[in-house]
C-alpha cells in the first residue's frame, strides 16, 4: 500500500490521519514541524456550530457535529450557539441563513428575546429583535480533540513524528495539512495554493461569578462580537474592521479593550471582568473563505484553507479526505473545494466568518 505522509498535526492533519488508519491505510507518517496541536489550532476559539449561509459548508458541519457527539461531554460542550440581532436587516440575513440550514434538518429554532434572556442569562436584551438558536451546536477545546486524535491514530499504528519537516520524508502522497504555512510548504514542491495567513486575536477574561453551565456561544449578528464560557471564565471575539493580513501574530491592545467594553454592555453579568490575558493566531485564508481540498499535483494533496473554521470542519473533511486519498468515493461532496474554483473564477462567499 501508498506510503502516506500527513504534513501538520494539527485538527485537520490528525483527523485526516487518524481517518486513513481507521480506513485500514498501514503506511501513514503525522509529521509536525514542531509539536502536535502547536499551531493555529491551539490558539483557536473552539466554537462548533453548523449556522453557516453556504449549503456547502452547513453540509460539512453536519457531518462533523455527529463526530462530536460521539467524542461525548469531556471533549464538546454541547451548550449551543445563539445569534442575536438589533437591526431588521441583521434578522433578515439570520431569517435567510435559518432556511438554507433548516432545510438540510439543522434543528435551528428562531427565538424572541425573551427566549434569548433565559438561553442566555444575565445577557443585555432590551435592543434584541430576535435571533436564531441551534441546542446542537456547541464548544470544545481544539488542542484536547486534536491530541485524542494523534493518540488514536498512533493506536492504529500510525507513525508520529514531532519536530519533523514532512518534506524531508519519503512518500507516494503528500497530504498538505500545514495551516497557514500550507502555501508555502506547497510552493517548496511547486504547487502553488492561493492562502493567506490572517492575524486574529482571543481575550481570556478574569473569572466570572455565577456564568450558568449551559452557556451558549453568543454572537452579536451585525457586529461579530462573540463569546463563549471557558471553565469560570468568558473568551471574547470579534470581527475585526481592518484585516491584518501576514505572519505577524499580534495581540492589538486597543480590540481587546474594545472588546471587553462591548462584553460590559451585552453581558452587565459579566461587568466586573477584566482581561486576564490575550492571545493572537492565524487563519489560513482562501480567496472565498473556503477550503482547498483534493489532489493539487502528482502525488499532493490539499487540506488547508479553512479560513477561522478548520477546527470545527476537521472531522467531516478528515473522513472524506482520506476516503479521496485511498481511492474511494469520498463520504461528502467534495467538488465546491476543488483548487480549480479559482481558476474559473467561480466563487460562492460564505458569509458567516465570524
Ligand atoms: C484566533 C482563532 C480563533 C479560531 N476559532 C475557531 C473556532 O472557533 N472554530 C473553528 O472551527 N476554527 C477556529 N479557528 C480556526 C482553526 O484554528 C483552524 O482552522 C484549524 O485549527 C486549522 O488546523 P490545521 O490543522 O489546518 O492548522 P494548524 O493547527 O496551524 O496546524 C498546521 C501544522 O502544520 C505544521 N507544519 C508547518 N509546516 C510543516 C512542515 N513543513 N512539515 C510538517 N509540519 C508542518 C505546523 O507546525 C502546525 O502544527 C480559529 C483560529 C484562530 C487563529
Amino acid at each position: 500500500m501508498a506510503r502516506v505522509v500527513v504534513a501538520g498535526a494539527g485538527a485537520i492533519g490528525a483527523s485526516v490521519a487518524y481517518h486513513l488508519a481507521l480506513l485500514g491505510a498501514d503506511d501513514v507518517v503525522l509529521a509536525d514541524a514542531g509539536d502536535v496541536a502547536g499551531g493555529a489550532t491551539a490558539k483557536a476559539m473552539g466554537g462548533v456550530r453548523q449556522q453557516f449561509s453556504t449549503a456547502a459548508e452547513v453540509r460539512l458541519a453536519q457531518a462533523s457535529i455527529r463526530f462530536f457527539e460521539e467524542l461525548g461531554a469531556a471533549f464538546f460542550q454541547q451548550v449551543g450557539y445563539v445569534f442575536i440581532a438589533t437591526t431588521e436587516v441583521g434578522l433578515a440575513e439570520l431569517e435567510e441563513r435559518h432556511a438554507v440550514q433548516s432545510e438540510l434538518g439543522v434543528p435551528v429554532e428562531r427565538v424572541d428575546s425573551a427566549r434569548v434572556a433565559a438561553l442566555v442569562p444575565g445577557l443585555e436584551t432590551a435592543d434584541v429583535l430576535g435571533g436564531v438558536y441551534c441546542g446542537e451546536d456547541g464548544t470544545a477545546i481544539p488542542g484536547d480533540v486534536t491530541r485524542e486524535l494523534v493518540v488514536r491514530a498512533g493506536a492504529l499504528g500510525v507513525d508520529v513524528r514531532e519536530q519533523t519537516d514532512a518534506l524531508a520524508l519519503d512518500r507516494d502522497v503528500l497530504v498538505v495539512a500545514c495551516g497557514p504555512s500550507s502555501a508555502q510548504v506547497a510552493a517548496r514542491i511547486g504547487v502553488e495554493l492561493p492562502i493567506r495567513p490572517l492575524c486574529r486575536q482571543l481575550v481570556h477574561t478574569t473569572p466570572v461569578a455565577g456564568l450558568a453551565e449551559r452557556l451558549p456561544m453568543t454572537v452579536e449578528s451585525e457586529t461579530g462580537f462573540h463569546f463563549r464560557r471557558r471553565d469560570d471564565a468568558l473568551v471574547l471575539a470579534m470581527s475585526e474592521a481592518t484585516p491584518r493580513w501576514g505572519f505577524a501574530e499580534l495581540v492589538d491592545d486597543e480590540l481587546a479593550a474594545d472588546w471587553l467594553a462591548r462584553l460590559h454592555l451585552r453581558f452587565p453579568a459579566a461587568a466586573g471582568a477584566q482581561i486576564e490575558t490575550a492571545w493572537a493566531g492565524l487563519y489560513d485564508m482562501t480567496p472565498d473563505a473556503h477550503p482547498i481540498v483534493g489532489f493539487v499535483g502528482g502525488g499532493v494533496y490539499s487540506a488547508c484553507g479553512f479560513s477561522g473554521h478548520g477546527f470545527m470542519q476537521s472531522p467531516a473533511v478528515g473522513r472524506a479526505a482520506a476516503e479521496e486519498i485511498l481511492g474511494l468515493t469520498p463520504s461528502l461532496d467534495l467538488s465546491p473545494y476543488r483548487l480549480e474554483r479559482f481558476e474559473a473564477g467561480a466563487v460562492f462567499p460564505e458569509r458567516v466568518v465570524l
